[in-house]
């Protein structure tokens, strides 16, 4: 068994078991094992078999039994039993269609039916309205969503490591590629898509039916198909000949404007075949949001430009690796430097560093130079602004500090000319060097606060202080058109993953990610820079 089907079954057993009732903690338990299972190199059913999973970070007892059970038997005995009690398929599909997983439950129970297809056709007969407290509007609701579902939409979209965990996991299972909007690496998808090349398509469209992540499929054509999560999260599959890959691939790509400035498409085996013919360069799928032939910049920020990550967390605050376990993932990624951020004791709902903390720290930083010299750890924090504008540790203490991070975290909802105002004053401090997720956002969660962002980047400019891309997936910070302002109004920005752990940093992914969307070059990112030059910044 693969890790990548190991990992499948858990995030459906999570699914269910949170469709149960059962605690956020426990599920969250099954989808962190999953991610983890996901990112590790080693083959885990191996390390089943030898009694070695625990050694996993974060694989406990009661996981390493699961795992033990479905290497054994290739199958969760409780996780069959959920599917027959919970009628997952007709779940995924209610959740598509906006009735709720219990309500839907009682629905095929009045129906008599257990598959999406029995569902369509009890609704077709009308004998919908012969269910109690079935009225004709709920009828037409019902009837609507289900005719709907041919270009179907999640409620919410998905942050982009839970789009890329379920579509890189199909694409995986049915050797594809991801396309729609986690290929072009938007902050929110809701489009999702699959792209398999195959000359016969029926075996490929079986195996998408029969994937543990697909509970429901509920448009299917010869070449195409369109399958649900339980979470009522929809999947399309297309699967063109070889001959024409790269025609159906930028097509699942989008943006549709983007994809529309390019018709009509020529026929190609592979996107470059099919922009050769266009005769259109090659465009990076972040680009590919506006209508637009144009080259694409020439020096667009790739991952491996990245020398080094500014903001990220340690055991110091709320994170939970040590400061040299961060330095060693950091030197195993290819980094020069890494700046350690903890908390600062305002920011209350985890530990933070006062003063004499932030001291101690810095020796274990000296050490840790000393063990992984010539890399560099930065002696840094991620310093909270208080409510009257200064910032929470002495003068003194943050002219000691290699990097500091300015961060609002209380106080998001102020008025916009007063949160601007104590933004921008707290950035000419002259330890600040950088401001970290400006915005605030929290995808799904928390709109943006009110800050003048223009003001922002004019006093950034003015002082020097560098801008955040955080990479947090439920973050991304500047988002994508931001990047694209501060860049426009010569704001330095700086690519970082605010890691709480080792597995943490792999975000920078998606900092880098977010970055190209706005059209970021190497020359804009401050982290692409050597050490002294990043060191240079606000001491010209
Ligand atoms: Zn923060
Ligand atoms: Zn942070």
């Amino acid at each position: 068994m693969e890790n990548a089907a190991i990992a499948a079954q858990l995030d459906a057993f999570a699914a269910l078991l949170e469709l149960n009732g059962a605690s956020f903690y426990t599920s969250r338990a099954y989808r962190r094992a999953a991610e983890l299972i996901r990112d590790t190199p080693a083959p885990v059913a191996e390390l089943v078999r030898e009694g070695r999973v625990r050694e996993l970070r974060g694989i406990g007892p009661s996981i390493e039994a699961r795992l033990r059970e479905l290497v054994e038997t290739g199958e969760l005995a409780e996780l069959r039993e959920l599917e027959e009690s919970l009628m997952p398929e007709l779940v995924g599909l209610g959740q598509l269609i906006g009735v709720g997983p219990k309500r839907m439950r009682e629905l095929a129970q009045a129906l008599g039916v257990r598959t999406t297809e029995e569902f369509r056709a009890a609704v077709a007969e009308g004998r919908l309205r012969s269910v109690p407290g079935v009225g004709p509007k709920t009828e037409a609701k019902l009837k609507a969503g289900l005719e709907r579902s041919s270009k179907p939409r999640p409620r919410r979209g998905l942050t982009l490591n839970r789009a890329w965990a379920l579509a890189g996991g199909v694409a995986d299972a049915l050797d594809g590629e991801v396309a729609g909007d986690p290929r072009r690496w938007r902050d929110s998808s809701e489009d999702i898509a699959v792209v398999v090349a195959a000359e016969d398509p029926a075996p490929v469209l079986e195996q998408f039916e029969a994937l543990t992540e697909i509970v429901s499929v509920v448009e299917r054509e010869e070449r195409r198909a369109i399958g649900v999560t339980v979470e009522g999260v929809p999947v399309e599959l297309v699967v063109p000949e070889p001959s024409s890959f790269g025609t159906a691939l930028v097509r699942a790509t989008g943006a549709v404007p983007y994809v529309s400035a390019l018709e009509p498409l020529a026929l190609g085996a592979s996107e470059d075949a099919v922009y050769e013919a266009l005769g259109v360069p090659w465009c990076p799928p972040e680009l590919r949001e506006r209508a637009s032939r144009d080259e694409p910049p020439r020096f667009l920020l790739r991952a491996d430009d990245v020398r080094g990550d500014l903001h990220v967390h340690t055991t110091w605050s709320d994170g939970k690796a040590s400061v040299l376990e961060m330095g060693e993932a950091a030197i195993a990624l290819g980094y020069e430097y890494l700046a350690i951020c903890d908390h600062t004791v305002n920011v209350r709902v985890v530990p933070g560093l006062d003063a004499d903390a932030v001291r101690r720290q810095g020796e274990e930083i000296a050490e840790a130079n000393e063990r992984l010299a010539p890399f560099r750890t930065l002696r840094g924090i991620e310093c909270d602004i208080l409510a009257d504008g200064t910032l929470d540790l002495p003068d003194d203490v943050l002219a000691e500090l290699d990097w500091v991070q300015l961060s609002l975290h209380a106080g998001q909802r102020q008025a916009g000319p007063e949160l601007t105002r104590k933004v921008t004053e707290a950035m000419r401090h002259p330890a600040v060097r950088c401001l970290s997720h400006p915005t605030g956002r929290l995808i799904n969660h928390r709109p943006p606060n009110a800050l003048d962002l223009e003001r922002a980047f004019e006093v950034a400019v003015e002082e020097g202080v560098a801008i955040e891309v955080n990479g947090l997936p439920d973050r991304l910070d500047l988002r994508d058109e931001h990047v694209r302002e501060a860049i426009e109004a010569g704001v330095q920005i700086c690519v970082n993953t605010d890691a709480h752990s080792v597995r943490g940093l792999a975000n920078m992914r998606l900092a880098v990610a977010t970055a190209r969307r706005g059209a970021a070059q190497v020359a804009d990112v401050l982290n692409t820079k050597p050490l002294e030059q990043v060191l240079e910044l606000r001491r010209r």
